[in-house]
């Protein structure tokens, strides 16, 4: 590698599943630019900008466990990340680590594809849910929260939206239903229970499941109902777009990024 040669990462733990490098470097070699998208094992959140700038990086995205520690290894936040409270995405800038959350506009983009929505379902409270229901909520969508649990659900009261436990939880129909909790990711559970999800998604429009490479009870479940579903894979490819813009510093027509980006799912 040539010493002017940039060097993006992604930090997890773990993140050895993770498409991210794929997606970057399959962008990166199309655009023909002298740059090294890797991966690393970042076990502890606290350690994030020690290594960042060990490693000499000139971007990093960041995914489970530390997304609010990245938050907080940051000497500046901007845009929607500073409310969501979680960063994805950082970029050196003037050697300052500059924070931004590409989680959030890539899944609407992704949701707004099935068309217009108005009103949302979410279920689940934890990090991913707060970039969306952050997003939503700018943009004058209804936002409800459904979690199994109560812990999680001040950081959406605070927000004035609709928040219910599962035994709250009123019923409803809603223009999208996203699944952002991990059932399903690694065993076959529900969401939630299916006397809930079965009414809820038949009185809804469109279902997302945010977990991307797997068929998960949620997508066969809406499936069967008839539910037009997607899984997290636009989401995905849509938050690197944003993130390799970030990184590059310059705006690329999706046309031209996708189909590279979008050779990680295909091999
Ligand atoms: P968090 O750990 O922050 O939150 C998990 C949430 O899921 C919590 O609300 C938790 O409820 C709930 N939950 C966990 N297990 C179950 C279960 N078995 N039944 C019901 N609820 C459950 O996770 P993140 O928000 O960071 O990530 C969530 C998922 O989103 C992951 O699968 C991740 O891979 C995916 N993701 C996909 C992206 C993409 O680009 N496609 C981007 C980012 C994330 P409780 O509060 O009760 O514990």
């Amino acid at each position: 590698m040539r010493a002017t040669t940039k060097l993006f990462a992604i930090f997890g733990d773990p993140v050895t599943h993770s498409i991210s490098p794929l997606m970057h470097n399959y962008a990166l070699k199309g655009l023909g630019i002298d740059a090294c998208y890797t991966r690393y094992r970042l076990r502890e959140g606290a350690l994030l900008r020690q290594k960042f700038f060990e490693l000499k990086l000139q971007g990093v995205n960041v995914t489970v466990p530390h997304k609010e520690a990245a938050y907080k290894a940051c000497d500046e936040i901007r845009g929607i990340a500073q409310k969501i409270g979680a960063i994805n995405t950082i970029h050196l800038e003037k050697g300052k680590m500059i924070g931004y959350n590409t989680d959030a506009p890539g899944f609407l983009k992704s949701a707004k594809r099935f068309g217009e929505i108005n009103r949302v379902c979410i279920l689940g409270a934890g990090g991913t849910a707060r970039a969306l229901a952050v997003a939503f909520a700018e943009h004058g969508t209804a936002v409800s929260l459904l979690n199994r649990s109560s812990g999680r659900l001040d950081f959406f009261k605070e927000q004035g939206l609709q928040t219910y436990t599962w035994d709250m939880w009123p019923g409803g129909s809603f223009d999208l239903v996203v699944n952002t909790t991990s059932a399903g990711l690694l065993d076959d559970t529900l969401p939630a229970p299916r006397e809930i999800l079965e009414p809820l998604l038949r009185e809804s429009s469109y279902a997302i499941d945010v977990i991307y490479n797997t068929h998960t009870p949620f997508i066969a479940l809406a499936e069967k109902l008839g539910v037009p579903v997607k899984d997290g894979s636009e989401m995905l490819l849509f938050q690197g777009v944003y993130a390799l813009e970030l990184f590059l510093e310059k705006r690329y027509s999706e046309a031209r990024l996708l189909p590279w980006m979008q050779k990680a799912f295909t091999r």
